[in-house]
């Protein structure tokens, strides 16, 4: 792929952006730029629809390097302290990584938690490989988070969403930057077309948009998010339907036009080898930085679309990036009766934890991010949850509440 920069415009180039600091500001700029409505939640404590929360002492005790041993399990762990009000001391931070203890995507989604939650932390510094987080009362607000660096806005995001949705009783605006486009993370069309699909199927509204793409190593991607208040509904989906349309975008952000074609013509081809026809978008996305990626989605009569993204390297061929989007694609065909994509599938569980009754899914695969997610829930909140393995044709299952 050819990394040369368009001589065209370029948009949002700040020449300072990697010396940038992190800004954490309450969101109060916005209001008058964007013509959208603000809300600082000013109310004291006890007047929100959900203020009653109770602040534990009981401290949960987790161990980072267990299982996949990523930044999941600190994600999941702050999502949950904020929403259960038990503080957590962690040890051995994504001790399963090159390069472990906290790094800046995951500094800047404990130090948004704590912001939001009012929490006492302890530990907090790149490279740090233990934590403590003691969460107070909070409101939601808006909020406005910049990661510093090309890390991912959707984690962050998602890390957020649930302690916002579910104390919130007026919508909030989420603004992040970073990046949009992250290798092992979901990018931002996954997050739009999947993650916003399951959610709306738990009852959860969620609206997106993304003026700006983030790419390593440049970042300065802008994901912005308006949350509805809202707590999960159960959920279960255990086959799916045939596909009713396959659909995706082949962008660049500053590069060649012509790389964003050959992802296209590429994943078409390859595409049509099995069968399958698609309508695929070009893009060319406003970034600080140059990228390149392809998404596709797979819809399916009665189950949530699934997306699956090639991201773009230096020196990696367009038809490689292609390919990679596609082989995704047709592994999760090949598993017929999977409803939930390999990667939605620990991503959805823990809203589903949070449901009232009984919740059920087939998978694509059972990672070792679901059994991770599952034993960290655990640790915060009491519900049977279950993995049933795949055997033959059927597929693995999740199955939340008896
Ligand atoms: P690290 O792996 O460096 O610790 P991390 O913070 O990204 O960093 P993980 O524990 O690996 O932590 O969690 C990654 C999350 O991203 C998981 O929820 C996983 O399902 C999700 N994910 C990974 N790849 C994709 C993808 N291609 N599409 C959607 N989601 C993805």
């Amino acid at each position: 792929m050819d990394w040369q920069l368009r001589p065209t415009e370029r948009y949002w180039d700040r020449s300072s952006s990697t010396e940038r600091r992190k800004v954490w500001v309450r969101h109060t700029q916005h209001e008058a730029a964007m013509g959208t409505p603000h809300r600082v939640f000013k109310a004291p404590s006890g007047t929100s629809n959900k203020g009653a929360r109770v602040v534990s002492s009981a401290v949960v005790t987790l161990d980072g390097s267990q299982g996949e041993g990523g930044g999941q399990i600190l994600r999941t762990a702050l999502t949950l302290s904020l929403l259960t009000g038990k503080p957590f001391r962690m040890t051995k931070i994504r001790a399963n990584r090159d390069r472990p203890g906290l790094r800046p995507q995951h500094l800047t989604a404990v130090e948004a938690a704590a912001e939001l939650g009012n929490a006492e932390v302890k530990g907090a510094a790149v490279g740090a490989r233990e934590l403590s987080f003691r969460p107070g009362v909070y409101e939601p607000r808006d909020l406005m988070i910049d990661i510093g660096t090309a890390g991912s806005t959707c984690l962050v995001l998602q890390t957020l969403h649930l302690p916002l949705a579910m104390q919130a009783v007026k919508p909030v605006r989420v603004t992040l930057e970073g990046g949009t486009f992250n290798p092992k993370a979901p990018a931002f069309p996954f997050v739009d077309s999947t993650w916003r699909a399951h959610l709306a199927k738990f009852g959860m509204s969620l609206s997106v948009v993304m003026p700006s793409a983030g790419f390593y190593p440049r970042g300065g991607g802008q994901l912005d998010a308006w949350i509805e208040p809202g707590n999960p509904r159960s959920f279960i989906a255990t086959s799916r339907g045939p596909i009713t349309r396959i659909h995706g975008v082949a962008g660049v952000a500053n590069l060649r036009p012509d790389i964003a074609q050959r992802m296209r013509d590429r994943a078409l081809a390859r595409l049509a080898q099995y069968g399958l026809a698609a309508e695929i978008e070009l893009a060319d996305w406003r970034s600080p930085g140059q990228g390149a990626a392809i998404s596709l989605v797979v819809e399916h009569e009665g189950s949530v679309p699934a997306t699956f993204v090639g991201l773009g390297e230096r020196g990696k061929p367009s038809e490689v990036v292609a390919d990679e989007a596609v082989m995704e694609l047709l592994a999760f065909e090949s598993v017929r009766s999977a409803a939930v994509d390999a990667h939605s599938a620990d991503q959805i569980l823990l809203p589903l934890a949070l449901a009232k009754g009984h919740s059920e899914y087939t998978v694509a695969e059972i990672t070792e991010h679901l059994r991770t997610n599952v034993a960290t829930i655990q640790a915060f909140v009491e519900r049977e949850i279950s993995i049933v393995e795949p055997h033959g044709e059927t597929p693995g299952r999740v199955v939340i509440g008896g």
